[in-house]
């Protein structure tokens, strides 16, 4: 793979094409924060998510990502967000091709110097995976996966019509095992050289009896690693649980579902309680992204669909498979596609391959068969290149019984 991607970040100094800053994310303020303090004159922030572009960051515009070449035929971008690659391909696409890495902005970036929409300690973990990934990135012989999504259960106390993790079609949902995650995770670790993040997900996590065990037991072997809780606030989890995290690794990210959520105000009581930093957001729409049909796209069509998505670098743990997406992982887990081992690597098939097999997994460039089932997951949800689905569509609309969809065997 040909880096295309430059670390002299102090040439920036120089005055002429205009700078923008690549995602609306909260890194991103550190880096206009440390753009301004060395003399770094940046012109715009640009990101894919229409939606991310209605405010300004640290006093920036925040331009929509297609519509950047109408202002800035030209520009230089520094690379704000953790999709360094995705940012790459899709910028490279609108005929751009000077990018840059933060690295030399956040390396040494005082944190109590500056001002933040989040917390010190929350955009100190931001910034530790951020600079990871960008390591990462100029390290092309480590395996390396900024996140992994750990599924413990496909049980969720609510029933939301288009979850994208596709609990709506589960007509025997289950928890797996405390011990087989932490298993299957081992052999990860044996055969991956870092994993920046573990984001434990379902379903509804805190309905497995044995969520807190594997958060302890991945914080156990990952002290620097963080930990990510994602609950709907539906249940209130116990006091000792809390008790028993490290508040340096742990966090929570509630999505607050209004009345649906009656255990939230309790949960942060308690994270408030033992100092466990958390994330509470109202469910705002969501990209229609949930319809598993089979398309029968050509390969052109389908590598587009793959080159748009925004979640093809989450790689999802279910039931001892470890797979790129969470829509090929459910829909796998639900027979719901055809069994092709080409999708995921089974992690206990006792083959002694797993670390080329996890390698093939990560590099994979071109698109995956379980991309033809799948209405695409675009950067941009208002565009059609690349994606099937209706757009925009309101969150957490609740079904009363599983959704039929057709079996494979
Ligand atoms: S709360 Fe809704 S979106 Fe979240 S996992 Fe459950 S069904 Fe899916
Ligand atoms: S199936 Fe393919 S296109 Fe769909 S979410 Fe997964 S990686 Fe993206």
């Amino acid at each position: 793979m040909e880096l295309k991607v430059k670390t002299d970040i102090q040439s920036l100094k120089k005055e002429g094409i205009p700078i923008v800053i690549v995602g609306a994310v909260q890194e991103s303020e550190a880096v206009a924060n440390a753009c301004k303090e060395i003399g770094i004159k940046v012109s715009a922030v640009c990101d894919s998510e229409p939606r991310n572009t209605e405010d300004t960051l640290r006093g920036l515009e925040i331009i929509h990502s297609p519509t950047l070449p109408k202002k800035f035929p030209k520009a230089r971008f520094i690379i704000g967000c953790q999709h360094v690659q995705d940012v790459v391909e899709q910028l490279t696409g609108y005929g751009y091709d000077e990018f840059y890495s933060p690295l030399g902005l956040i390396e040494n970036y005082d944190i109590s110097k500056f001002e933040h929409s989040v917390s010190n300690s929350y955009m100190e973990k931001r910034l530790a995976v951020c600079k990871k990934t960008h390591r990462a990135y100029f390290n092309e012989e480590k395996t390396y996966m900024r996140s992994i999504d750990v599924m413990v259960t496909t049980k969720c106390s609510l029933k939301c019509n288009n979850c994208s993790n596709l609990m709506q079609y589960y007509t025997n949902p289950e928890h797996t095992d405390h011990k087989k995650i932490l298993d299957a995770l081992k052999i990860i670790d044996e055969n991956v050289d870092e994993i920046s993040e573990f984001r434990l997900i379902g379903g509804e996590p805190l309905m497995n009896k044995g969520w807190a065990d594997i958060v302890n037991g991945i914080s156990k072997k990952h002290p620097d690693g963080q930990i990510f809780i994602y609950t709907n606030g539906t249940i209130a989890p116990k006091e000792e649980q809390i008790k028993s995290f490290n508040s340096n690794n742990v966090n929570f990210i509630i999505t607050d579902y209004g009345k649906l959520s009656r255990n939230v105000d309790k949960m942060t009581d308690l994270l408030i309680k033992y100092n466990i930093s958390y994330d509470r957001s109202p469910a705002e729409d969501w990209v229609d992204c949930s319809t598993i049909t089979h398309h029968k796209r050509s390969v052109k069509d389908n590598e587009e669909v793959f080159k748009q998505c925004c979640v093809k670098y989450v790689y999802t743990l279910l039931e001892g498979r470890l797979y790129r997406c969470p829509f090929i992982a459910n829909a796998a887990n639900l027979n719901a596609i055809p069994d092709n081992p080409a999708n995921y690597v089974d992690l206990f098939s006792g083959k002694d391959n797993v670390k080329q097999q996890i390698k093939r997994l990560v590099k994979v460039a071109k698109f995956f068969p379980g991309c033809d089932f799948c209405l695409g997951r675009p950067y941009d949800p208002t565009s059609n290149l690349g994606y099937d689905g209706k757009g925009m569509i309101p969150a957490g609309q609740q079904v009363s019984k599983p959704i039929p969809y057709k079996m494979y065997k």
